[in-house]
């Protein structure tokens, strides 16, 4: 069984995620996809995250329907600056049979390398890249295993539609449409 994790702050989640689950579903074969939120991403300590309550609250709307997309929220339950090793551990002991098969935007092998330890995790898991226009689809640096998808790019970021928000912009078609009206109706992001 190919197994698909999708770690990230989704801060909040948009169509750019979705698409690139997606993506790694159909292009990669896998069964299953779990989204990850992070309680603290190692490389965005200055800035804190919306509160993860709500992270998660868009994550469902989001994926609401999608049997094959699951939310995995053991990163905020432990708090504290997320790790991408710790949680793949947790996969690999619970499902030992299965190949694990990790999720990354386009702008994230660069910093690969400084992922805390990073060979371990290169041993667990594979890595599936994702094309983000704008990011030029780069090599997996040694150790890490794996390989460039197509996928459907679009340029999209949390932090553009947090600005769009705060800009009083439009956003709502960049969002599954459940994830725009709670935003708009609980305010957030403002
Ligand atoms: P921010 O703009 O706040 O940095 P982000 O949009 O990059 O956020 P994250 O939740 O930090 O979103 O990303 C989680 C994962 O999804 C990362 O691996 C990131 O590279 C990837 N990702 C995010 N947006 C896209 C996109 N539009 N296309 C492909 N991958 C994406």
């Amino acid at each position: 069984m190919k197994l698909g994790l999708f770690g990230g702050s989704f801060d909040p989640v948009h169509l750019g995620h979705l698409l690139a689950a997606q993506a790694a579903r159909e292009e990669a074969g896998l069964a299953r996809v779990f989204f990850i939120p992070a309680a603290q991403s190692p490389f965005k300590t200055g800035a804190q995250p919306a509160p993860a309550l709500q992270r998660l609250r868009l994550l469902r709307l989001a994926l609401a329907g999608d049997p094959a997309a699951e939310i995995d929220d053991q990163e905020i339950r432990r708090g504290g600056v997320s790790f991408t090793i710790d949680t793949v551990r947790t996969y690999a002991r619970k499902f030992p049979e299965a190949e694990l098969f990790y999720l990354v935007g386009a702008d994230q092998p660069a910093q690969m390398p400084l992922w805390h330890e990073a060979e371990a995790l290169a041993r667990l898991a594979q890595f599936l890249i994702v094309p983000r226009p704008g990011e030029a689809l780069p090599q997996l640096p040694a150790p890490f295993r794996g390989r460039a998808l197509r996928g459907t790019p679009l340029g999209v970021s949390s932090s553009e539609i947090r600005r769009r928000i705060q800009a009083g912009l439009p956003f709502a078609h960049l969002v599954p449409p459940a994830v725009a009206e709670a935003v708009k109706n609980n305010r957030l992001y403002l």
